[in-house]
């Protein structure tokens, strides 16, 4: 058996950055808990100090770290309390960290986990956003640093481990790895069956009701729009190196198969598992090889349905939005991912209703010239001016 991984876990107060110290408490013999990064929980991150014992700490702004040395001043935590984006990168690249969790939610994952990625480390990735934002880039640098990228998704952690040997990094084509198709599952979330003419009065806590997943605010909102599995389509074009015509979007409304990849003998691998994201984590911390997750395993006794259907786009125009984009380029999926972004905050705050969420981002994609967006400057302003775009109907209204 190999030495004790040490691990950063980006986001380490939010749902997946517990169910990866989860799966890490019961392995100790395997990870190490080296840094903990946060944004503002102060008391959540100080009983994480406390129960891991982790070098560094990193809070996103020097308000929420002093209030960490403080709750840590008196207790036998040795941590090194640090604030910022630029502690977080360097303890990404830190050359003791084997592998890093990139759990962080949205664009502000992405350059962390760009670090994490330059440094040629064991990549964990949780933060669709980051892929989203940076698809080409990213995936360049994994390869030019010689970083090993493990999808987190449990999508794509399914598709990966349905994928032939050969496709598992992202270089080589499905058509030349008798792979004919992708097929990428959603349960519909919580509005599957909801009158279309109610759709635009549901509430937040309606929204982020999701059926079988328990999951942060924000993917449980994208997940109700089903602009996650929008998200996840773009994601899963950079990752397994292929086109949008190669993916297809199945409603599967128990969630047990995760994602499925078509051969072209007419096999159709499926992975399977009862919803827990300690199934990815645990498979692409210990890969290739297998630990305990704490998941139990699926009783095929108890399951009652098992169903199949194509997502119906106007109950979820996001999905198709995020097709269109992926279709579009770097420029338009970088824009509607940004606008989501505000979107979903706005609607989490109370600001705009439900539907309103696709008028912001169909209205600012719109509004944004599909402009040829390729290095981390250009990414990075086109982020930034599709958010003012967004704020400004936000504020404004759509009509
Ligand atoms: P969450 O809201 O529960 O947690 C988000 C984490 O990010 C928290 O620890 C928060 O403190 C941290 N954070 C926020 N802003 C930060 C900043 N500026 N700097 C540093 N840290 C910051 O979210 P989650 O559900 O755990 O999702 C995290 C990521 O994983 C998202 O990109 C999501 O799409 C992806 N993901 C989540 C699930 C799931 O089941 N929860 C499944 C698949 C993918
Ligand atoms: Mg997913």
């Amino acid at each position: 058996m190999s030495k004790v991984e040490q691990l950063v876990v980006l986001g380490a107060t939010g749902s997946i950055g517990l169910s990866t110290l989860d799966v890490v408490s019961r392995n100790p013999e395997r990870f190490a808990v080296f840094a903990l990064a946060a944004g503002k929980n102060a008391e959540q991150m100080a009983e994480l100090c406390i129960a891991h014992q982790p070098k560094f700490a990193v809070m996103a702004d020097q308000q929420a770290a002093s209030a960490l040395s403080n709750l840590l001043a008196n207790s036998s935590c040795n941590t090194q309390v640090l604030a910022g984006v630029d502690a977080m990168c360097e303890l990404a690249a830190h050359i003791d960290v084997d592998a890093v969790m990139s759990a962080i939610v949205g664009a502000a994952g992405l350059l962390p986990t760009l670090s994490a990625v330059e440094a040629g480390k064991k990549v964990l990735l949780a933060n669709k956003e980051s892929l989203v934002m940076s698809g080409q880039l990213f995936i360049d640098k994994v390869k030019q640093h010689g970083a090993t990228l493990l999808p987190i998704d449990s999508e794509h952690n399914a598709i990966f481990q349905c994928m032939p040997a050969s496709l598992q990094n992202t270089s080589g084509l499905l058509a030349d790895n008798g792979v004919s198709k992708i097929l990428l599952t959603g349960s519909g979330g919580p509005f599957l069956k909801r009158d279309l003419a109610t759709l635009s009065s549901v509430t937040v806590a309606e929204a982020v009701a999701h059926p079988n997943w328990s999951m942060g605010q924000k993917i449980s909102v994208d997940s109700a729009t089903m602009m996650n599995k929008g998200l996840e389509f773009i994601e899963a074009k950079w990752l397994f190196n292929c086109c949008a015509s190669d993916i297809e979007v199945v409603i599967h409304p128990q969630s047990i198969i995760h994602s499925m990849v078509q051969y072209q003998d007419g096999s159709v691998l499926a992975q399977m598992g009862n919803p827990d994201m300690r199934t990815p984590i645990a498979h692409a911390l210990a890969f290739p090889e297998r630990v305990d997750a704490g998941v139990k395993p699926l009783d095929f006794s108890q399951m009652a349905d098992f169903t199949f259907t194509k997502p119906d786009y106007a109950r979820y125009p996001n999905l198709k939005l995020a097709i269109d984009a992926c279709e579009m380029g770097q420029g338009a999926t970088t824009t509607v991912n940004a606008a989501n972004e505000i979107a979903v905050a706005a609607f989490l705050n109370g600001q705009i209703s439900f539907t309103d969420i696709y008028r912001i981002n169909a209205e600012t994609l719109n509004a944004t010239q599909n402009i040829n967006v390729q290095t981390l400057d250009e990414i990075l302003a086109c982020d930034q001016a599709a958010r003012v775009k967004a704020t400004e109907f936000v504020k404004r209204g759509i009509n």
